[in-house]
């Protein structure tokens, strides 16, 4: 069973507008902001604004919409950073690294022959 969703979460606050974001991208159902502690420059996180968990608890509709945006930012990201690649990644639940508890998408910029921060 997967737990609830808890709106005292950190991406809970940052769509109320109770501690600021840099915002990269806005709409009815998505925002997509800058990581605080980016993996490397460029790192973006895309989350919905529906409150899921994480993708265990996520809406099929919810997903729909926001994996159009986690493809036009990660595309967008490669070019503005000139990046050779870009990582797409999402954690489920504390056991897979998950430390924030509201659905989201990471966009990492990577480059040939370099490792990522530790
Ligand atoms: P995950 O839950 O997938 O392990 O990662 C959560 C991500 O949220 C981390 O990369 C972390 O740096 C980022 N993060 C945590 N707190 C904040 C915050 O207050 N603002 C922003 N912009 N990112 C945050």
């Amino acid at each position: 069973t997967i737990e609830a969703y808890d709106n005292n979460n950190i991406f809970g606050k940052i769509l109320r507008g109770e501690i600021p974001c840099h915002r990269v991208y806005e709409d009815d159902d998505t925002l997509a902001f800058m990581d605080v502690m980016p993996q490397s420059p460029g790192h973006v996180l895309v989350i919905p604004k529906a409150p899921s968990r994480n993708i265990l608890d996520a809406d099929p509709r919810t997903l729909s919409k926001l994996m159009p945006v986690v493809q036009r930012l990660a595309k967008a990201v490669k070019e503005a950073f000139e990046a050779d690649g870009i990582t797409v990644t999402q954690f489920n639940e504390p056991a897979a690294g998950q430390t924030v508890f509201h659905l989201h998408f990471h966009i990492v910029p990577r480059y040939e022959g370099a490792a990522l921060k530790p």
